[in-house]
């Protein structure tokens, strides 16, 4: 079942995620990007590496995620405002209500506003330290992402984007309760939603699915795919973590195929296959109608560009170096 086109709110004349989601001049699907707050100044200059790169390929629009404390929550507010002011890329900023009291995330969205951002991807966020840890709400904060959607949109000027996950929320105890606790959010005031990372497409296609069932004027809203090129082995247990997923024994296979018995030597093969890997989920959801495709590039543009191309993208900068 494919949604239709969803209307797009107009907040204070600024570009929103959902009015970024028409095909692109040459008729490809639109993509974005995620980065991560960088942790020093070192990270700081490879992050813009990535972004201007990735300003010459025209990204319907970037996402920076919040996390973590102290000097890299201050860290994040700064670059991502600087992404937003000083290029042309629409930035949205990930916010979330993990640790922070009501009046704290009135403070953050103030800061974000000032620097001329009004696209929010509005999440619960995880305890710190241990995603699977057990669950505080912040004594004057707030306990699900659903609330923090009423409370953006009932402050006024944001475009409001969810998180959605396709095998299920950890913390959910079925998928139909999942379902609803999605339309909740998005009937709550959010456009859109953004997948947790998946390396099964079927998973996509029955979470729309199951959206459309729950709700058919929320599945009517684009639920936009992440997907993350594999480079290394090393960078399997990172998708692992943000899957939330074991990779599929016959994706794993692959790659230890390629790295053989010497998996710093044979690090190209490995590359290259999971470059195939994301080139071929990239094309079954293209072929499925998703909305956008959604990188997370942990703040390298190399790989994305790659599976891109792969996927027929004529960009403006193939050969990119970072
Ligand atoms: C695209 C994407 C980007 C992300 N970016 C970040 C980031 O930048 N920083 C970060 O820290 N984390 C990030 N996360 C992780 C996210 O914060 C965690 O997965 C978190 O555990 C869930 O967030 P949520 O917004 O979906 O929470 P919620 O929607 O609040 O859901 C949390 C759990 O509570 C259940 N629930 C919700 N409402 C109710 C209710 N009324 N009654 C009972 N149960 C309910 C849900 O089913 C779910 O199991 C991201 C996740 C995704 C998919």
């Amino acid at each position: 079942m494919r949604p239709g086109r969803p209307r797009t709110p107009q907040v204070s004349g600024t570009p929103s995620v959902v009015g970024r989601l028409a095909p692109r001049s040459d008729g490809t699907v639109p993509f974005s990007v995620e980065f991560n707050p960088p942790k020093d100044m070192a990270a700081e200059a490879r992050l813009w590496r990535a972004a201007r790169e990735f300003e010459r390929m025209h990204p319907a629009f970037v996402s920076m995620t919040y996390g973590a404390g102290g000097s890299t929550r201050d860290r994040t507010a700064r670059v991502t405002g600087q992404l937003a002011r000083e290029t042309t890329l629409l930035t949205v900023a990930h916010l979330t209500a993990v640790g922070h009291s009501v009046a704290e995330l009135r403070s953050i969205m103030g800061v974000y506003a000032d620097s001329g951002i009004r696209n929010l991807l509005v999440l619960r966020g995880d305890p710190p330290g241990d995603p699977l840890g057990q669950w505080h709400k912040h004594p004057e904060g707030l306990e699900y992402a659903e609330e923090l959607v009423r409370m953006v949109r009932d402050l006024g000027d944001f475009h409001v984007g969810v998180a959605s996950f396709p095998q299920g929320h950890h913390r959910s105890p079925d998928l139909d309760h999942d379902t609803r606790q999605l339309c909740a959010k998005l009937r709550a005031g959010a456009e859109y939603s953004i997948t947790q990372m998946f390396f099964d497409v079927d998973d996509y296609l029955r979470l729309r699915d199951r959206v459309v069932r729950c709700d058919p004027a929320q599945g009517a809203k684009p639920i936009i795919p992440e997907l993350m090129p594999i480079t290394s082995l090393r960078t399997v247990q990172r998708a692992e973590e943000l899957s939330g997923r074991a990779l599929p024994a016959p994706l794993l296979a692959r790659l230890e195929r390629a790295a053989g018995n010497d998996p710093e030597a044979n690090r190209d093969a490995v590359r290259e296959v999971g470059i195939e890997i994301a080139t071929e989920i990239g094309q079954r959801l293209i072929a499925e109608g998703a909305p956008c495709l959604h990188f997370i590039t942990l703040n390298f543009a190399k790989a994305t560009t790659e599976v891109l191309v792969n996927l027929g993208y004529s960009l403006a900068s193939a050969a990119v170096q970072v």
